[in-house]
């Protein structure tokens, strides 16, 4: 599925394709993806200038001048691309935007798992109102020790389902949750209310370092994700505990665990479980 720093990546490829262009007409191949694509075809989403390409969470956004948005998400094998209109669309574009200045965004989706949305800003660069429950940007400020030291007192789950969960803070997925903690030298399997300030603040310090990492060198590719010219992530190539048998630091066979229909990876040495550890 892509992730943040796979949908990062991929909004600032699109950003300079789409600024200031503006979309002439749009194709639907299908009737719908995740919700129906009828509303694609209002009239007021043709000759607007693009104002601004953005992301939030794992959400693409696409503002026009007149105030219309696109949401797009990618759902678990999406990808959208730019192309000239000449290049032959695969089986699973299902929808394709045409540009003034004659390129083609193509939106591929074969699992159909995916969606685009139409909304109305209520104003320039406000956030879409599907959006208003997602919790803070992990990469923002707000999001540091005190705020996780803050959420996370009065919750018994655990520490890996708890940043794994959008209100709380968005788009830290499987792998990249599995290799913070590993830096951390946390448990995915501690309880979110044992962890202590400082290992609140070393743990959303390693969130946006490896996110960080990621987005610098094209996001992760585990299945399907690609980048808009094609080109395949190589963040997997750094990962460091997940999918892996050995602990690079201490060589410790390295347990897997599911954890709320995950898998987790983590080393019993270098991620020591307390007493209070869920089981
Ligand atoms: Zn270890």
């Amino acid at each position: 599925m892509p992730e943040l720093p796979e949908v990062e990546t991929i909004n600032r490829a699109l950003r300079p394709h789409l600024l200031e262009r503006k979309i002439t007409k749009i194709d639907t191949h299908i009737v719908s993806l995740r919700y129906p694509l009828a509303p694609l075809h209002a009239q007021e989403l043709l000759n607007e200038s693009i104002i601004s390409v953005r992301r939030r969470a794992r959400y693409l956004i696409i503002e026009l001048a007149n105030g219309k948005a696109f949401i797009i998400h990618l759902g678990m094998s999406g990808s959208l691309r730019v192309v000239s209109p000449e290049t032959e669309r695969l089986k699973h574009e299902h929808v394709v935007w045409h540009l003034d200045n004659g390129m083609t965004m193509r939106f591929d989706c074969p699992r159909r798992f995916g969606f685009v949305k139409v909304c109305s800003l209520p104003e320039a660069g406000a956030e879409p109102g599907e959006l208003r429950e997602l919790g803070p940007e992990p990469l923002s400020s707000g999001f540091n020790a005190a705020y996780l030291y803050r959420m996370t007192r009065r919750r018994t789950g655990s520490i890996k389902s708890f940043i794994m969960n959008n209100a709380m803070v968005v788009g830290v997925g499987n792998i990249y949750v599995t290799e913070a903690l590993f830096e951390s030298g946390i448990s995915p399997l501690r309880r979110a209310m044992s962890l202590t300030r400082k290992q609140c603040g070393k743990l959303t310090a390693e969130i946006k370092k490896v996110l960080a990492r990621s987005i610098e060198i094209g996001g992760t590719t585990i299945a399907n994700y690609k980048n808009v010219d094609g080109s395949e992530g190589q963040f997997i190539r750094h990962l460091k505990i997940y999918g892996k048998n050995r602990c690079p630091v201490c060589a410790s066979q390295i347990q897997q665990k599911r954890l709320a229909g995950r898998n987790s990876y983590y080393c019993p040495q270098c991620q020591p479980m307390p007493n209070d550890t869920l089981k």
